[in-house]
């Protein structure tokens, strides 16, 4: 049921009452309602979508698509749907994506319980009733003493810094806010796409193909792999069936749920040749073969991860046709790995294009946004379209978007202006009964999302269940537990080859966020094992009341 203009503002609304609420309906929350609801409990989703599918459905830009093989990404939850669904390529684009979501949702009738074009603005709790109440960006009202953030890690889109693009009278789309009431045709026209991230080395290819003539605002090039995609047969299929008894348990073994995992041996260990051989073999092998497949030194070790650059550097160059485009392709202030590694297919030969250019902002810094264009210090360029494929204020930038109030009134936004403070990315101290499922510190949602998230989503259900069956006030992160964890998150990173880069990990994306490590780096199956350990030591560094 959408909001409608109709809902009666916060003054005179009766706030609808809930034992639990979950916010987002993307595919943590959505297997957050599907446990939460067979429990027996009352729980209500909010989503500001028109729909499920959260990232696949807000990305539907040309080109989005998986870099995690499909079949590893899909939900576990339901054999019946693991025996029908077929997937058609080895990594599914985005319309499949939602396909598969709308699916899920149909079989288990989630959509009943989801209330959809609905936008948390504020949360305040209530120290005397120890319930959350939540009002929305039209003034309607939720009551529940148990929320769930699922709001995701990359679901707040970032706009350039550059000002004026209310200016701009032509067409420009956020890639993240891509518009589903419209087909954006680039036929002719004279586009600017801006961001070389992921995202970016995916939408890129996409425009060139039709459009009169494409500008490329690159701020900072990347190390992006090809992808390899290819179909899958209906054979294909019958094997990759064949093997999900055994390939969910090493996926929840792995570090990060994905299909490929840090070779033990070192680039050191093994001769030049055997090295080269390799790199050359993992480059003509699908997906992350070509990262996290690797010799585990390329992760930590700077000079073999420098070797492997080179290999990558001699491949951009060879693929590039313009020797001086190639050189502003290839990464200068980072090693690989140190950013997400985006997958692409065809972006560098892109450039070879008579139609594509591509513009250095470090050389060529956007001023302002015009009415035709952008202005840059080398003058005005005109477009017909923008497309901004910038990013996002990531990890903690959907929950400090909602205001968020715990005891005596402290903001979250407040206790998190210098990062994020949480205890195993779960709670927060001074915010009782609010869970967080795939935000800053916490694995369930980082990596390979499903996989990272869905014993991390039975936890939480679980904890739901003992809230509810014991009656209990409040559950909240025991202060001291919250800074030893927050410690622990930011020394893990500290040292790292990680720490060397300017990335969305330490928030440098974002003008004045502080440059504080946000994400985890420890590994899945351990992640898991401390849960469950706390568990059974009586849910330690939680203060249950
Ligand atoms: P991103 O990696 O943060 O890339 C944003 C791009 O925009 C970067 O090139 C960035 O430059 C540039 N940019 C940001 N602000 C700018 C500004 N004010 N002016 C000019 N340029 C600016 O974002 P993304 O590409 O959307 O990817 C985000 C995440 O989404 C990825 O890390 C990945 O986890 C996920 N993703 C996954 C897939 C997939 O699974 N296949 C596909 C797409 C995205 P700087 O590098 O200098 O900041």
């Amino acid at each position: 049921m959408a909001e409608t203009a109709t809902t009666p503002d916060a003054a005179t609304a009766t706030p609808q009452e809930y034992d639990v609420i979950i916010i987002g309906a993307g595919v943590t929350g959505m297997h957050q309602l599907k446990l939460v609801r067979e429990l027996g409990v009352n729980v209500r989703v909010i989503e500001a979508g028109g729909d499920v599918g959260g990232t696949w459905y807000w990305n539907r830009y040309p080109g989005a698509r998986l870099d995690s093989e499909s079949y590893s990404y899909q939900y576990a939850f339901d054999p019946e749907l693991l025996g029908e669904w077929d997937w058609s390529e080895m990594f599914a684009g985005q319309p499949e994506l939602e396909r598969y979501y709308q699916r899920v949702a149909d079989k288990h009738d989630l959509r009943k319980d989801i209330d959809f074009d609905t936008r948390v603005e504020s949360m305040v709790f209530d120290e005397q009733t120890n319930r959350w109440t939540l009002q929305t960006t039209r003034g309607k009202l939720y009551r529940a003493k148990v929320v769930i953030a699922a709001t995701g890690i990359l679901s707040d889109p970032l706009f350039p810094t550059a000002p004026g693009l209310e200016k701009y009278e032509g067409e420009w789309y956020h890639t993240a806010l891509w518009p589903h009431d419209k087909s954006v045709d680039f036929t002719g026209k004279r586009v600017a796409v801006i961001g070389t991230g992921a995202t970016g080395v995916q939408v890129i290819p996409k425009v060139a193909e039709t459009a009169a003539h494409l500008t490329v605002f690159q701020r900072t090039p990347n190390w992006a792999v090809p992808l390899r995609n290819r179909p899958l047969s209906d054979q294909d299929m019958a094997q990759i069936r064949a093997g999900y008894p055994e390939m969910f348990p090493k996926l929840r073994a792995s570090f990060s749920g994905f299909l490929h995992s840090w070779d033990p041996v070192k680039s050191t260990d093994v001769t030049e040749a055997e090295r080269d051989a390799r790199y050359e073999q993992a480059w003509n092998s699908p997906g992350f073969a070509k990262w996290i497949g690797l010799y585990n030194d390329i992760a930590y070790n700077a000079e073999a991860n420098r070797i492997y650059c080179d290999f990558l550097a001699s491949k951009i160059r060879e693929r590039v046709d313009d020797p001086a485009t190639a050189e502003k392709l290839i990464p200068k202030d980072h090693l690989f790995g140190t950013k997400r590694v985006p997958c692409e297919t065809n972006y560098y030969e892109t450039y070879n294009r008579d139609n594509v250019e591509l513009v250095s902002l470090r050389d060529n810094p956007i001023k302002e946004f015009t009415a035709k264009g952008v202005l840059t210090a080398e003058g005005e360029l005109e477009f017909d379209m923008i497309v901004l494929a910038t990013g996002f204020d990531a990890f903690t930038g959907a929950l400090n978007k909602i205001d968020i109030r715990g005891l005596d009134g402290q903001t979250l936004r407040d206790k998190w202006k210098d990062g994020p403070h949480t205890y195993l990315g779960i709670q927060v101290a001074g915010f009782p009964n609010l869970f967080v499922m795939g935000g800053p510190h916490g694995k369930g949602g980082h990596g390979n999302g499903p996989r990272c998230s869905e014993q991390v989503v039975e936890w939480m259900a679980e904890l739901v269940k003992e809230i509810f069956e014991r009656q209990l006030d409040r559950v909240e992160a025991d202060p001291e537990a919250e800074r030893e964890w927050t410690e622990q998150v930011v020394a893990a990173a500290a040292g790292t080859l990680q720490a060397t880069a300017k990335s969305i990990f330490f928030g440098d994306n974002v003008e004045g966020k502080p440059r504080v490590y946000v994400a985890y780096l420890g590994a899945l199956p351990e992640f898991v094992k401390r849960l469950y350990d706390i568990r059974e030591g009586g849910y330690r560094g939680f203060i249950i009341s």
